[in-house]
């Protein structure tokens, strides 16, 4: 189909809720994505963090193949072998409990937000939850996000989120009450610009959850599923929460979201209390094992852990390079670069020159390769990134 007649299909017929990127993409393999005119993307930001084991891999697109031709869905009423074989595959890699399948990050943390009002309840009920944090655009999700940016228009808001500033444990005390059921955070945080939760802030809050039976949420949705050179960001903390929350990269580009529960809670949302029509299915689930058998087959945490450490120490040689960076942040292959001014001119220059990264809070560029990202790819994307802020800072972009 003609680019323009797409484009205007769009506009006539789709909600326009996303601020678009004139690319029409149409295949993808690994690290590249391919547009409409044929032209090859170096992809940096595969599917907004979905594709973590970059477009198309052989194991998922096998899976799902093959598991579409046999079942795709059944009801939740029923059993279906690979639930409870996708569920065990997650707790084995994280802590010992039990897993509620739903389609996104959004509904993830709905879940746990339900599955600890109804542990509280009636006494306590309030989360507490981070300023500038993100945790999906439902009203619950939104009401526990601390942007408002994402809350304008939209309220009401649903009561019973506190916001407290990141990596402040003092404020952290202070905020908890009588109410207080759950504190939940992302160890990353990710559409807040890749700030990184400080190891003693997160063993600090663990403990005083234990000292006051509040439940610890992680929100791994962006930092889950190896991203960070383990297979969940906690495990880099030695710590671990009560509920964790996935979706993103969990199926390798297909849908599927996961509330995991430790095992003395998980028993609490019994039949009648919570349900998703489509969650787990045969379909989603085979793409999640996929993504699983991919990681442990394909040693790619280990791929994470080294190719991460190259990628930061590229980025920290550009810095010392270009004035324009004031910090580079992150973990493995999760990585955000704090610029002086906007990046959106930075983003856009890239995109000329064929390499897709993402920038957010308006002066954070975020590059999140997918784990089988090779080393001679990431000097790619830093030669580009490095002419582009060269570029910038000869014509004179004022530097705060
Ligand atoms: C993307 C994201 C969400 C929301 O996920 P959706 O699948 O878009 O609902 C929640 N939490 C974090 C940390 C995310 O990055």
């Amino acid at each position: 189909m003609d680019f323009r007649k797409i484009i205007r299909l769009y506009y006539d017929y789709v909600v326009p809720c996303y601020t678009k990127t004139p690319l029409v993409l149409e295949r993808g393999r690994g690290t590249r994505v391919w547009d409409s005119h044929g032209d090859e993307y170096l992809d940096f930001f595969p599917g907004w963090a979905v594709s973590g084991l970059g477009h198309c891999h052989k194991r998922v697109t096998e899976a799902i193949k093959r598991q579409s031709e046999q079942l795709i869905h059944v009801s939740n009423n029923y059993y279906h072998e690979l639930q409870g074989v996708l569920a065990e595959q997650v707790i084995r890699h994280s802590f010992p409990g039990k897993v509620f399948f739903c389609n996104s990050g959004a509904e993830a943390n709905e879940a746990a937000f339900k599955l600890v009002r109804k542990l509280g309840n009636p006494s306590r009920h309030e989360i507490i939850t981070i300023e500038r944090s993100f945790h999906g655009r439902t009203l619950s999700a939104i009401a526990a996000t601390g942007q408002k940016k994402y809350q304008e228009g939209f309220e009401p808001l649903m009561p019973g989120f506190v916001n407290i500033p990141f990596n402040d444990f003092a404020a952290l005390e202070r905020a908890i009450t009588p109410r207080t059921v759950a504190i939940m955070l992302e160890p990353i945080q990710g559409e807040g610009g890749i700030r990184v939760a400080d190891a003693q802030y997160l063993s600090s809050v663990r403990r005083l959850c234990n000292d006051k039976k509040i439940y610890l949420i992680l929100d791994e949705v962006q930092t889950g599923m190896g991203r960070t050179g383990r297979m969940f960001c906690y495990k880099n903390y030695g710590i671990e929460p009560d509920i964790m929350t996935l979706a993103k990269s969990l199926g390798g580009g297909f849908p599927i979201g996961a509330m995991v529960a430790r095992k003395e809670i998980a028993d609490t949302l019994q039949p009648g209390t919570h349900a998703t029509t489509f969650g787990g299915s045969p379909l989603a689930c085979a793409a999640a094992l996929a993504v699983f058998e991919a990681i442990e087959k394909e040693k790619l945490l280990n791929n994470t852990v080294i190719t991460g450490s190259y990628l930061f120490k590229k980025l920290n040689e550009l810095k010392k390079k270009h004035r324009v960076i004031k910090e580079v942040r992150g973990m493995a292959l999760m990585a955000g670069v704090e610029l002086e001014v906007e990046g959106k001119n930075i983003y856009e220059e890239c995109l000329k020159r064929k390499l897709l990264i993402n920038c957010t809070q308006g002066n954070v560029l975020r590059l999140m390769p997918p784990l089988v990202v090779k080393e001679k790819e990431i000097d790619r994307a830093i030669q580009i990134l490095d002419e582009v802020l060269a570029a910038q800072s000869e014509s004179g972009l004022n530097i705060k």
